[in-house]
């Protein structure tokens, strides 16, 4: 008898620029479609939907962090989000706003041969090629990131982890 088992739910990366901390949507401060908080000096519109959210999918999935915020993450947006503190990605300095192909290793790296979901709003195609190439089943998810994490891809992550990753 095992004493212990490993972790076998799917992965789900969650990046925060473009998924939670929203940008570039065209209405004015006094509308926002977040509520805004200082993170490192900085103004973020934090879209607070996504804390319920992320809280739903981290039933069906291991959440990780997969953002240039690496640990910061956890420094502030379980506070301002009521999620838990989730191991994070980090990227020896790669980052770079506006897209993602700098995660690719540190993402290869974490979820070995795992299914993993993907959530992000600069995939580019280097990030498909990547995915179709990846052995275990591998979903990506982009958002517009002024609108971020929405409750039509928390039903469609649920539904490709209950239906056995159909379709990829
Ligand atoms: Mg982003």
């Amino acid at each position: 008898m095992a004493l212990f088992s490993k972790d076998d739910r799917p992965l789900l990366a969650v990046d925060v620029d473009g998924v939670i901390s929203l940008f570039g949507y065209e209405r004015p401060t006094d509308d926002a479609p977040g509520e805004f908080h200082l993170v490192d000096g900085m103004l973020h519109c934090i879209s607070m939907p996504t804390g319920p959210r992320l809280n739903r999918l981290a039933k069906t999935y291991q959440l990780v962090w997969a953002s240039g915020w690496e640990d910061r993450a956890n420094d502030y947006l379980p506070g301002i989000l009521g999620v838990p503190s989730l191991p994070y990605l980090t990227f020896d300095g790669e980052a770079r706003f506006g897209s993602a192909h700098w995660k690719l290793a540190a993402l290869e790296a974490y979820s070995g041969e795992r299914p993993l979901a993907w959530i992000d709003d600069s995939l580019d195609p280097s990030c498909y090629d990547w995915a179709d190439a990846r052995p275990a089943p591998t979903l990506l998810v982009p958002t517009d990131p002024g609108v971020g994490l929405e409750e039509g891809h928390v039903a469609a992550l649920e539904s490709w982890a209950r239906t056995g990753y159909s379709p990829r």
